[in-house]
């Protein structure tokens, strides 16, 4: 594991730790909360052109659902980075690049 995403980890599991909210990280509700999170950042899109969202707010959300998926991650012990480049491995595989542009998703 990269050791910024090691260090992000720690940091993250040092202040849920510090707050006893382990008790409630078990993996379906760190999923439900990842969830959550990633409708609140939908919802600073709400009713709104994307230029009209409130930037500091986006990031805000942005942070909860990286937060949450980096619990999730620790969870199951994943190696964010490994999951990341295995996934774009797999979707470059589905999506080769000469077909690009010419098909919308399958
Ligand atoms: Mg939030």
């Amino acid at each position: 594991m990269s050791p910024e995403i090691q260090q992000l980890t720690e940091r993250i599991k040092l202040f849920t730790k510090e707050r006893d909210w382990e008790q409630f990280h078990n993996a379906k509700d760190l999923a439900l909360a990842l969830s959550i999170e990633a409708s609140e950042l939908n919802e600073c899109f709400l009713w709104k052109s994307h230029d009209e969202a409130k930037v500091e707010k986006v990031k805000d959300e942005l942070a909860d659902v990286l937060i949450y998926a980096i619990l999730f991650a620790d969870k199951y012990g994943f190696d964010i980075s490994e999951l990341i480049l295995e996934k774009l491995e797999k979707n470059a595989a589905k999506y080769p690049v000469d077909k690009a542009g010419k098909a919308l998703c399958a």
